[in-house]
């Protein structure tokens, strides 16, 4: 098997190419580098590395079976920083990225995300929700773009038959996201650790479900492995509220922090929770990694790079 992946560099995009390599497949892996580190990358001679952004025309000699478009910047941070870049790699690169799919008669993944249900007004949010996105907030950028992307996705599945898969998937956290990378629990883990107050964002009421990305990885897995072809939510159905968060980190790493609030960001979803009923169904998948268990791991990891920061 070969396997193209574009934002192969980036935090789940790498955990990909690593779970792959180990299966013993051919790896292509793509990135730009804009929010993904080329050391997220192995040296490994079934990998090959492509620094290019999606958005410009790619060729790949040989065979490929399979298109992974893994590349967009996500985090609400990147909205502001990279909006142009956000709204291209959604529409463009997953144009080019189906094209090369469609030119190599590969199957195409789409990794889309919660945010097309926007700040929902159902809850849980099952598949068949259709969103409530504001199509001028600073989130749109990212919000529009995957909802193109998803229809892109779609339109190219039933004029050219290609074998599609898309997954939404919700808060997902684990090593290789960055500290520096503006999502909660990468923020409240640096801080925490630092002794540097804990920036709760308005009152801290909205809600999360957060899941660790070994359970996301066997959920991309199982997909990859069914036939079928509408949005399956993959994430941890456990909610949380911010503030709960936060407490829940101050406790685990003992810090001293204290706990500040910020202002919310503009558009910020007031609560997100799978449901995850089509996930069980087709992929026979649940998460399996608690909150407080994944929290440790992720802890113990940024002890290592905080401490080989400083
Ligand atoms: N948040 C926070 N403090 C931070 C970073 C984020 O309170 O330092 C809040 C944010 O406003 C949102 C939630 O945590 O309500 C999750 O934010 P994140 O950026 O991780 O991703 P989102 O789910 O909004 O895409």
């Amino acid at each position: 098997m070969r396997i193209v992946i574009t934002g192969g560099a980036g935090f789940i995009g790498s955990h990909l190419v690593d779970k792959f390599l180990s299966l013993d497949y051919q790896v292509v892996a793509i990135d730009n580098l804009i929010t993904g580190k080329s050391e997220n990358l192995t040296v490994h001679k079934n990998l090959t590395f492509i620094e290019q952004n999606i958005c410009k025309y790619l060729e790949v000699e040989g065979r490929v079976d399979w298109v992974l478009h893994f590349a967009s910047p996500a985090s609400p941070l990147d909205f502001t920083k990279y909006p142009i870049q956000i709204l291209k790699v959604g529409s463009s690169g997953t144009i080019n990225a189906l094209g090369l799919a469609k030119a190599k008669g590969a199957k195409f993944f789409l990794a889309s995300t919660s945010e097309v249900y926007g700040d929902p007004l159902e809850h849980p949010q099952k598949e068949t929700y259709v969103g409530n996105v504001d199509p001028i907030s600073e989130r749109s950028v990212y919000d529009e773009a995957k909802r193109f992307a998803e229809a892109t996705t779609m339109a190219y599945h039933r004029f050219h038959k290609i074998d599609t898969r898309i997954i939404r998937i919700f808060n997902t956290y684990g090593p290789r996201m960055r500290p520096e990378d503006g999502r909660v629990i990468s923020n409240f883990i640096s801080q925490a650790l630092t002794n540097k107050p804990i920036t709760v964002y308005g009152d801290g009421k909205q809600t999360r479900s957060f899941q660790y990305v070994t359970d996301l990885l066997e959920g991309v897995m199982k997909m990859m492995e069914v036939n079928f072809h509408d949005p399956i939510n993959l994430g941890n159905p456990y909610e949380f509220t911010i503030l709960e968060l936060a407490n829940i980190i101050k406790k685990l790493t003992g810090s001293k922090s204290e706990i500040v609030f910020k202002p919310l960001p503009q558009k910020d979803p007031k609560m997100r929770r799978p449901d995850i009923s089509r996930a069980k169904e087709i992929l026979k998948w649940e998460p399996k990694i608690q909150l407080e268990d994944g929290l440790k791991k992720m802890i113990d990891y940024y002890k290592t790079i905080l401490v080989a920061n400083k």
